[in-house]
């Protein structure tokens, strides 16, 4: 069959990733969480205490950083390493949030994570979900999916992911960090959040998860037929 790029964008905790999951293993394509890289650098950059309002410095560091995706064969989802370490779990952390959307705006740092995820591209079979997939990592994939949802569901829906690790966070806090990520990312000057073009807009206020994937099934069935490769 042929093999499309789908890419998924959205605003933070609408489910991009658990779409793009349930999308990768029906289709038998990879599935690549563009966050996960730029959490992973935050993660090296707050344990290295790199200063990131140094240019040099950031350069630097970035030299010192190698990321990987590995599935994990017990659940069949890929997961993050960073240099040789497997840090899917730790940069789900608060601390992390706190500062990803700061380390995502520099210029290099999207420029370092761009580079990777395009050549993960060049087979096809893909399945990406971020923020500037569709708008300028691979602005000619086949199918291009905006999420959205109503922004009270989206805080209690990553306000239960949170509790379950860490039973002392607060809805004000998850709630707070929502906010303050989705303006950073849709205000920065390098690659803001925005749907592309000729995206189609997914909100799932009041879809549940398997209406969702039948609407992204349709959307991605037409788009294998009509393409051309
Ligand atoms: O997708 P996730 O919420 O894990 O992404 C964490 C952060 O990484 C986002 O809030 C955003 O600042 C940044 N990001 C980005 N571009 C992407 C994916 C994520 O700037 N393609």
């Amino acid at each position: 069959m042929k093999k499309i790029i789908v890419t998924i964008d959205g605003w933070s905790s609408t489910g991009k990733s658990t779409l793009a999951k349930q999308l990768a293993k029906a289709l038998g394509y990879i599935y690549v969480d563009s966050g996960a890289m730029y959490r992973a650098i935050t993660l090296y950059f707050l344990r290295n205490h790199v200063d990131w309002t140094d240019r040099q410095g950031v350069k630097k560091a970035l030299k010192q950083i190698n990321i990987e995706f590995q599935k994990n064969p017990k659940t069949e989802t890929s997961e993050v390493y960073l240099n040789g370490e497997n840090v899917e779990y730790v940069i789900r952390d608060l601390v992390v949030a706190e500062k990803v959307s700061e380390i995502a705006a520099i210029r290099d740092v999207r420029d370092f994570a761009v580079a990777q995820q395009r050549k993960m591209g060049d087979h096809k079979g893909i399945i990406m979900d971020g923020r500037d997939i569709g708008t300028v990592v691979f602005p000619r994939a086949e199918l291009k999916i905006f999420m959205t949802a109503d922004s009270s569901v989206r805080v209690e829906r990553r306000f239960k992911e949170m509790f379950e690790k860490n039973p002392n966070i607060t809805i004000e806090e998850v709630k707070a960090n929502l906010e303050m990520r989705d303006f950073i990312d849709s205000h920065r000057e390098a690659s803001p959040l925005r749907p592309a073009k000729d995206s189609v807009c997914l909100d799932n206020t009041n879809l549940t998860q398997r209406q969702q994937f039948q609407k992204a099934m349709d959307w991605i069935q037409k788009k294998i037929s009509a393409s051309k490769y």
